[in-house]
């Protein structure tokens, strides 16, 4: 590369700049705020595993792994990836660390940047961040429903509203293959009008059929048998279950029988929360009950419960969280049989629509309140002191100490618009004072050195 030609990031990664940090400490902020109220504790993994662990938990036929894997050898010969996604990392630490011997069930967080090599576009990045939580030791469908039950309060906390949560049932090892057989039965004679994907999918994966987006498979699709209807009875029961908590909180869910998920580990719920523009939340909670009454009475495998497509259709946006349960992970990965619930959201996504939205978030940096101006080399060296002073009582500060010219740093006090500006000059650093000098006003006066923090706070509380 020519020595002069500048370096940029790379394709699909992209800086947190200055400008944005606001939004992104608000996520965080409310995140950890919430989770800890809620008893989770926060976790850090690696970014690199071993490759292993993602080919064996995500499935090594999916395209988060096929496709997307940032896999390398080293030069040691280590077969390791960067991490397309916390859970798994997070599995292998509660197994490492024999979590399964502490008191269940182990509730966790983690945040940080995964990477997938997916083609980047609005909303896909290649280096992006998640938020994961996830709930170790529990079975019972309370579980997925408080799972859930976080990622939209979560989600509330930061102005979301019109949050659907897309929600299926996609089975465990003893319903599914039943399922995929008539699925695969349904779709054969209907191969050539399927996409290539779709086609290698009928091989490999043939459940990822009904999520793809393609037109011509997706009408293919909308008249293929659905998944819930079978589910065997502890399946529909657990389904049957988490859909009544969800009711009892309100929570605006859709059944949605073709959200099948990326992963292979998931079992039973799977789940995503949208943010869409129509219909306020008590709506789609009533549409919601609705449609769990049909749930509930029940149908036959034979004439499994159908949800309309158009329903599905109106969902527009994209995925903010997604999530479901895997309680074949653990033991797949060599820990005890271990159920668990989980969601992880991406970061990316939640700061665009927060901005796209106009949702205030609190400043990353607080407004100062007063701008240190300094004349001179005995009143910069005063400044460091007076910095740190000001700064243990809780004032705000902003200074520039580079600069020589009064009027230079005057015009920035306006500009971070300082309240007051204390100004040390020669004179005032040889005798122990400060000019303070009130902005609105341009009202100047003398204080002794030791006596600044007082008069501000003074000032501050309205007593002056
Ligand atoms: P997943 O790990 O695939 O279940 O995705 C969880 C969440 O991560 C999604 O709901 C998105 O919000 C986010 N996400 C997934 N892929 C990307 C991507 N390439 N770029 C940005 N965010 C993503």
């Amino acid at each position: 590369m020519p020595k002069s030609k500048t370096i940029q990031s790379v394709k699909g990664m992209h800086d947190i700049l200055p400008a944005d940090q606001a939004y992104w400490q608000q996520v965080q902020k409310k995140a950890s705020q919430l989770l800890t109220d809620y008893g989770f504790d926060r976790i850090d993994t690696p970014l690199v595993e071993s490759t292993p662990l993602f080919l064996r938990s995500i499935g090594d036929e999916t395209d988060i792994v096929e496709k997307e894997l940032y896999a390398f050898k080293t030069k040691g010969g280590d077969e390791l990836a960067l991490r397309p996604e916390i859970t798994a990392g997070m599995v292998r630490a509660y197994i490492e660390h024999g979590m399964q011997v502490m008191p269940q069930p182990v509730k966790l967080w983690s945040y940080g940047p995964v990477f997938r090599h997916d083609q980047p576009q609005a909303g896909r990045y290649r280096q992006f961040y998640q938020l994961d939580v996830e709930s170790f030791g529990d079975e019972s469908a309370v579980s997925d429903a408080e799972s859930i039950q976080l990622a939209l309060l979560w989600l509330e906390s930061l102005g979301f509203k019109n949050l659907t949560i897309r929600i299926n049932s996609i089975g465990d090892a003893n319903c599914r293959p039943q399922y995929l057989k008539a699925l695969r039965d349904y779709l054969k004679p209907q191969t050539k009008k399927l996409c290539v994907s779709c086609r290698n999918r009928m091989k490999k994966n043939v459940l990822r059929v009904l999520d793809c987006k393609v037109p011509t498979c997706h009408e293919v699709v909308l008249n293929a048998p659905q998944l819930v209807g079978y589910l065997d009875d502890a399946c529909k029961a657990h389904f049957k279950q988490l859909i009544e908590f969800l009711d009892e909180i309100r929570a605006p869910y859709l059944l949605d029988p073709y959200l099948v998920r990326g992963l292979d580990y998931y079992t039973r719920t799977v789940f995503e929360i949208l943010v869409e523009e129509e219909k306020p939340r008590e709506a789609k909670a009533a549409e919601a009950v609705v449609e769990a009454e049909n749930l509930k009475e029940g149908e036959e495998p034979e004439k499994p419960l159908r949800i309309e497509p158009a329903e599905i259709e109106n969902l527009t946006g994209l995925a903010l969280v997604g999530g479901g349960r895997y309680d074949g992970l653990i033991s797949l990965l060599g820990g005890q049989k271990t159920p668990a619930v989980g969601w992880a959201a991406g970061i990316e996504r939640i700061v665009m629509l927060l901005k796209a939205r106009d949702i205030n978030v609190p400043p990353a940096r607080p407004q100062p309140k007063v701008f240190l101006a300094q004349i001179g080399e005995l009143a910069k060296r005063k400044s460091l002191v007076l910095f740190e002073q000001l700064r243990k009582a809780g004032i705000v500060t902003s200074s520039s100490l580079g600069k020589d010219s009064i009027k230079a740093q005057l015009r920035m006090a306006n500009r971070v618009r300082a309240k007051y500006t204390l100004i040390v000059g020669q004179k005032e650093a040889l005798d122990h004072s400060v000019i303070l000098r009130e902005m609105d006003t341009g009202v100047q006066e003398f204080v002794g050195v030791d006596d600044i923090v007082e008069a501000i706070l003074w000032k501050r509380s309205g007593r002056d």
